[in-house]
This record gives C-alpha cells, structure tokens and sequence, in this order.
C-alpha cells in the first residue's frame, strides 16, 4: 500500500553524506562540552565550561516560581514578552543612555548561541565573509559554516591581546558583510577599549559592515575596566546587532534566554529566523528575565567584586603551581601559557590534567583556526564556589609535584 505521507518509498542509501547535509560533515564537537563530559567521566573538578556552580540569586528563581505559578506556561510572543522587552529598553536606557524600541528593536531567543547564529542565518549569504577575532569563543566558526559564511581571522596577541590595525584593516574587502566582537572577551578576558572600538567602527562604516557583538559578559568586570557597546558609537546603532543574555549575568546559563538588540530592518529579519527556528524563549523564565533586568547597580557591582575575589583566587592558584596566567580584565576565565610544563601540546596536557590529576580546563587550539597557535596555552574557569577551588588548588599541587620530578 503505497504511504500517503512519504509516496516515494525509494531506499535512500546510508552512504556518507548522503543522509546528512554537507554542511554538518566537517562540524566538530563542541570542546568545551566534551571537556565537561570527560570531567564527569573522570570524576574531575570541572573548570572547563563557563557555568556557575552556585545558585542564581533567589529574587529570580522566586520570579519564575512565581510565573509559574501565575499560569505563564503557554508561548509568549515570539519575539519576546513585553514586560521583558519594555525592562530590555529601560536597561540600556540606564545604563548607555541608548533609547532603544522595544517594539522594533529587540527579539528574546533562546540564549545569545541562537541570538548569534538567527543573526547569522538573517544577515549573511553564502560566501560573504566575516572578521572574526582570534582566539574566539568555538561557536563563531560553526555559525560560519552552517550559514556559508566565510571566516576572516585576526590576531589578539598576547599579553594584553591588542590587534594589529593595519591588520585589521586588511582583513576587510568587498565582500566583507560583518564583524564579529565579543567583550569582555572570551577566553582572554580582553575589554576592548574606546580606542579599539573607534578603528573597528570607522572600518566598519567605510565598508558598510555590520558588527555582531556578543557582550555576555558585560557586568564582570575589573580593575575599573569600562564596558562600551560599539552601538552608542558613532554611526553605529543602525549598523550594530547587539546579543546579550541572562545566562552569565544572572548565574542561570540552563535557562536559555537571551536577546538581540538591532536597527528594525535587521530587526525584522532576525525575528524571521527565530520564529521558525524556536517560535520563543521560555515564557514563565521570560517573566523572571523582566524582573531580573530591573536588578539595580548593587547587584552588578557585587556580582563583579565576587568574581573580583574569584579570579584573584584562581589566578593565585595557577601561579603557584608554575602556570603563566593572563590577567584578565573581563569576563570569568583565564587563558594560561603551559610551555613550563613541556608538554607536546594542550590537548595531551588536559588529557593529563583530567586524567591524571583531577582537574578539566579546555585547550588552547579549540579557540583557535590553526591548532598550533593555540598549542601552548589552556583556559580555564573561575565562576566556581570556593570548595571547587580549593579542591582544585589541592589536587593541582600534584602537578608541581610531577613537573618538579620530571625536571629532576
Ligand atoms: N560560554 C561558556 C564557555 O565558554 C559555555 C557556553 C556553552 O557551552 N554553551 O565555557
């Protein structure tokens, strides 16, 4: 009986490729997830992935109680709830002064890792290129090469990982349609400056480049470092896609809410996208979200003087124990130079390291296009409670020890 819903019951052969789309065949794992499963595989004291392993604040877990309970369950509209957009508005109206439409102008996703790849999928065609910042957080390129995008890379160098302008400059040509920013900056802890911005934006306008800029980090900050959106720039608003998302700010990175902020043309194409791919964010955490952003300066300058005290304890402990750390002035990890330990690269270095001695962190080539750029270098996390860190601090003594015996 031939199938109303599948008519053509040809045997489709399970050859390579065949059954899966090209562009999916050269996508790697996730490294810092995979470094997750192995931490829990080995039993290691996971400092690896960037999520806290301390409760979100009680203000907002009661909020989505409480919304919850309020019935707040069936989808809310697909670009967002009002109440969370309208307290959106009202955020960065407080904080940059930047009068944005909440009708127009702001689409709620299911965390800035959808917000980056709809934007993605609504501003880039295949072949266009993209000015993307190396070391990068991982998912830049896969976001590139699911949409077809074409990855350009310029070098943040250590040790305060400033790029070249004349570099920069280079990497932009007439195919260049976007640049991709993210400060405070992950894995380096870099808060790009006024001055770094400024160059960004002038190439950004002379080539008629949008800039997607990924500032989850924006509230962990140090040592008085600013944090600038490149929208309140110059002639940036309506050439700027700003993401940003509950998940680092708030300690609730299983929730998954997050936000674009972008012109209404931009806008409109983003909403396209994340419609058909998600419908919406969750609706009751929606609700919480719209209480949380009304969170006032006490709270981000407390969530900033914890991780001020987290990342002097981490940066103690990796020093001790012969690690070069970069100090990071954003954002909750430190990216370490291990070329003291002589090691042949940083995967067989974290391979020890969960291994051997009891600790994940995640190597250094998965923030990089070429391995070997990365090969000397390990990141690791600090938004951790102090018991994680003082189990690692414990367990890590055994790698001075090891590298003091094999130096014998
Ligand atoms: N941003 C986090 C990190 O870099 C993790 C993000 C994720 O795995 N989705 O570790």
């Amino acid at each position: 009986m031939s199938s109303i819903v599948n008519p053509s019951p040809q045997p489709r052969t399970a050859v390579r490729g065949r059954l899966r789309a090209e562009r999916t065949l050269g996508l790697a794992e996730s490294v810092i997830r995979e470094m997750t499963r192995l931490a829990f595989q080995h039993g290691a004291v996971n400092l690896s992935q960037g999520y806290p392993d301390f409760p979100a604040p009680a203000a907002i877990k009661e909020a989505a109680k409480r919304a919850i309970d309020a019935d707040i369950n069936q989808y809310a509209i697909t670009w967002g709830a009002k109440s969370l957009r309208d307290a959106l508005a009202r955020k960065v109206s407080g904080q940059f002064g930047w009068d944005v439409n909440p009708e127009r102008e702001i689409t709620v996703v299911c965390g800035s890792t959808e917000g980056m790849f709809a934007s993605f999928m609504a501003l880039l065609n295949p072949g266009d290129e993209v000015v993307i910042f190396e070391p990068f957080y991982e998912n830049y390129g896969p976001d590139c090469a699911l949409t077809g995008a074409v990855p350009r890379h310029v070098a943040l160098r250590p040790p305060d990982w400033s790029f070249s302008a004349a570099e920069l400059e280079a990497a932009f040509n007439e195919r260049t349609r976007a640049i991709v920013l993210n400060t405070p900056n992950n894995p380096t802890g870099k808060v790009f400056t006024r001055a770094e911005l400024e160059t960004i934006a002038s190439l950004c306008r002379k080539h008629d480049v949008v800039a997607i800029t990924d500032e989850i980090y924006e509230h962990i900050l140090y040592d008085g470092a600013e944090h600038i959106s490149i929208a309140t720039l110059e002639g940036m608003r309506e050439r700027t896609v700003t993401i940003n998302s509950l998940s680092k700010t708030y300690s609730v990175t299983g929730w998954r809410v997050g936000w674009v902020i972008a012109p209404p043309e931009l806008t409109d194409s983003i909403r396209k996208v994340h419609d058909f791919l998600t419908v919406g964010a969750p609706a009751p955490l929606q609700e919480a979200a719209a209480a949380a952003v009304a969170y006032g300066d006490e709270y981000y300058r407390e969530l900033a003087a914890e991780y001020a005290r987290r990342r002097e304890r981490l940066l103690g402990i990796l020093s001790s124990c012969g690690f070069h750390c970069y100090r990071p002035a954003g954002a909750y990890y430190i990216m370490t130079d291990i070329s003291g330990f002589g090691f042949a690269n940083d995967t067989e270095f974290v391979k020890h390291l969960i291994q051997e001695i009891g600790v994940a962190a995640v190597p250094g080539s998965s923030f990089y296009s070429h391995p070997a750029a990365g090969a000397q270098q390990v990141r690791f996390t600090f938004c951790k409670q102090e018991k994680t860190l003082a189990e690692a601090e414990r367990r890590l003594q055994k790698l001075r020890t090891s590298r003091r015996k094999s130096a014998e």
